[in-house]
């Protein structure tokens, strides 16, 4: 009898695969912005319509030669890794290979690099994980990736894509979040024409400004693990409570609490603080990249990060306000 069971081809395993890695355009998105920052870019512009379906990403960074273009829509190409110990000793956002791949397979993607020492740049064009077209082009050192009609021939995907608003709500978010976390690289989001996100890449504090505004930049001191927002920016909600751990954004319930526990006594009730932290910790003693989507954030000592940012938080907030910071303008 004939086996029951086959390999699935790899154009089938890519549109699976590409359920987890593009669970929407702002997981899309992230995965550009992070592949940006891996290769170095200090700008990243972006340019979104037709509710994330059309996504123009742009970058200064180090560029792919040809052979790299062909390669960087193969499943599990990478040049981030080499080894099974690399994955143990990250210094990448990526390193699965997979989300250049998995996009491919379901949109209509072009992709354009330049490396510094050449003087052409090369495009292909691939849709729905076919390679239609390649040819050289000139454009400056760096990337730049088109995807057009996502999910075009996913329709039960597509069907799952939320209002428009609403995609357009997580896509600010996200590349909000990269901004702030990456506060040396300059960020732009245009959406449907307009720009909606602009930072110049100057440095913490004016990335705040540029983000958050004077009013809360005004209001914000400097702490052992990031900056706390005084009783005069109060929020309604923890939306203003921003975590990042060695750089990277991940929502975590534990910090949340400890620096809520920190403020404790100055808080009224159902107002929360606004609060930055960037907290590092040994890369072996945190695990933000086992799931697909690196939302989820564990540590291997939760009780001594709670209470080394609680402990931060209580002296940070019982000491006096003269340390606010100085006005920026
Ligand atoms: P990963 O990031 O896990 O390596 P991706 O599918 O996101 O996998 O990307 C595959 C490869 O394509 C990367 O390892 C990198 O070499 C290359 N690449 C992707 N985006 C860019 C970019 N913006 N600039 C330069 N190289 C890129
Ligand atoms: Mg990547």
């Amino acid at each position: 009898m004939e086996n029951k069971i086959k390999i699935l081809d790899e154009s089938v395993s890519n549109i699976i695969a590409a359920g987890e890695v593009v669970e929407n355009p702002a997981a899309m998105i992230k995965e550009f912005i992070e592949n940006s920052l891996d290769a170095k870019a200090t700008s990243i512009k972006i340019y979104i319509k037709n509710s994330g379906r059309y996504v123009k990403i742009v970058d200064n960074g180090i560029g792919m030669t040809k052979n790299d273009l062909f390669l960087c829509i193969e499943r599990h190409a990478t040049s981030k890794i080499s080894n099974k110990d690399d994955i143990f000793n990250l210094s990448t956002y990526g390193f699965r290979g997979e989300a250049l791949a998995s996009i491919a397979a379901v949109s209509k993607l072009k992709i354009s690099s330049k490396i510094g020492t050449e003087k052409v740049g090369n495009e292909i064009s691939i849709y729905g994980g076919k390679i239609r077209n390649s040819k050289e082009v000139s454009k400056n050192m760096g990337t730049e990736i088109e995807v057009k009609d996502l999910f075009y021939n996913t329709p039960v995907r597509l069907k799952f894509l939320k209002s428009k608003q609403t995609e357009y709500g997580k896509i600010k978010d996200v590349a909000f979040k990269e901004a702030l976390s990456n506060y040396n690289v300059s960020f732009e989001l245009h959406i449907d024409e307009k720009r909606v996100l602009f930072t110049t890449g100057n440095g913490i504090e004016n990335t705040i400004l540029e983000l958050l505004g004077k009013n809360i930049l005004k209001n914000l001191k400097k702490f052992k693990y990031g900056y706390l927002g005084n009783m005069d920016i109060l929020k309604n909600s923890k939306s203003y409570i921003f975590t990042f751990f060695n750089k990277r954004y991940a929502k975590s319930l534990l910090v949340e609490k400890a620096v809520l526990e920190g403020y404790y006594t100055k808080l009224i009730k159902g107002k929360f603080p606004v609060a930055i932290i960037f907290y590092e910790i040994s890369p072996n003693k945190i695990d933000v990249n086992i799931h697909p989507s690196k939302k989820i954030v564990k540590f291997e000592n939760e009780k001594e990060v709670f209470k080394d940012i609680k402990t931060a938080v209580e002296e940070a907030i019982g000491t006096n306000e003269e340390e606010m910071l100085p006005n920026v303008i």
